[in-house]
């Protein structure tokens, strides 16, 4: 993943902290200024000194913290504390391990989706199924792909085929916004965007920044890759970068969906075998392809 989003991400949350901070900072001087609420802070400061001391937690601190609070509230100032926008990592992005926090995650997402260009992205229980000629059947498909979203993925490669407007993305904007729903770190690209990553990447001189614009591909938690078979395809760098990128992040049991005008066949002639023998591989993938009318012209 690009790391300046990390680092944008990672600017978004430390600016909450600050500000958190400094209105708790500015809270405080202000009700300095109050002699009763001074001598109540004094006082509730001594306490705690007291009893870390003896090593003992008394009833008496609570009290003092209970009146400084009603203090505050009678002259109308908000708490001294910091109120974190986040009560696991209090702000900081990152848990007690040192993992990425939820709040983390989430922000990296918006910033992901923003950048995808999937502008809008929808929910399962929003999702509009009697515009498909066939609602039952979208129906199963809808559980099944929501049940998967929310599954350890033992299968990690989903592709789902149809010809065009039959509503894979709009099956794919819920499975990305359950999937965020989850936490999860979620990369969504259209076959277009990253064949011009492949391209650059293949006439790039830079060693790093050539495996750079593959690596964000192989290592994303979950990636989404929209319409496969419409870029414009170079056949050697395509194919060699696209079962890079299939093939490690099967080993790595990542989770991919790809949607695709292509039918089997067609991947087979579109690519070579490897590819399709990745996409088709039944121990591990989930394939389905959407018959039906175009959505968009029924739409109108
Ligand atoms: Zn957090």
């Amino acid at each position: 993943m690009k790391s300046t989003i990390i680092e944008k991400a990672k600017k978004i949350i430390k600016n909450r902290r600050y500000k958190a901070e400094n209105q708790a900072l500015s809270n405080k001087t202000l009700a300095y200024n109050d002699d009763k609420f001074k001598s109540l802070y004094q006082e509730y400061v001594n306490k705690m000194i007291e009893n870390a001391k003896v090593n003992k937690f008394d009833d008496e601190v609570e009290k003092l913290k209970t009146a400084l609070n009603k203090r505050l509230r009678s002259l109308d100032i908000g708490s001294i504390e910091p109120q974190y926008s986040c009560a696991t990592c209090k702000d900081l992005g990152l848990t007690s391990d040192g993992k990425y926090c939820h709040c983390l995650i989430d922000e990296i997402n918006k910033l992901l989706v923003q950048e995808s260009g999937f502008i809008e992205l929808e929910d399962f229980k929003d999702a509009n199924l009697n515009l498909f000629s066939d609602e039952s059947i979208m129906k199963k498909l809808y559980e099944k792909m929501q049940k998967w979203c929310n599954s350890k993925f033992e299968k990690t490669l989903i592709c789902i085929a149809g010809q065009t407007g039959v509503g894979k993305t709009h099956l794919i904007r819920c499975m990305a916004n359950e999937l965020i729903k989850r936490h999860k770190l979620v990369l969504l690209t259209t076959s277009f965007a990253m064949h011009q990553d492949f391209v650059k990447s293949y006439a790039c001189r830079d060693a790093i920044e050539k495996q750079n614009l593959i690596t964000k591909y192989i290592d994303a938690e979950i990636l989404f890759i929209d319409d496969l078979g419409t870029e414009l395809r170079n056949k050697d760098v395509t194919i060699n970068y696209l079962y890079q990128i299939l093939n490690e992040r099967k080993i790595n049991r990542r989770p991919t969906i790809i949607t695709t005008n292509l039918k089997m066949d067609e991947i087979l002639s579109y690519y070579d075998e490897r590819i399709s023998s990745r996409i088709a591989d039944k121990d591990n993938s989930i394939c389905i392809y959407i018959e039906g009318e175009d959505l968009r012209l029924k739409n109108k």
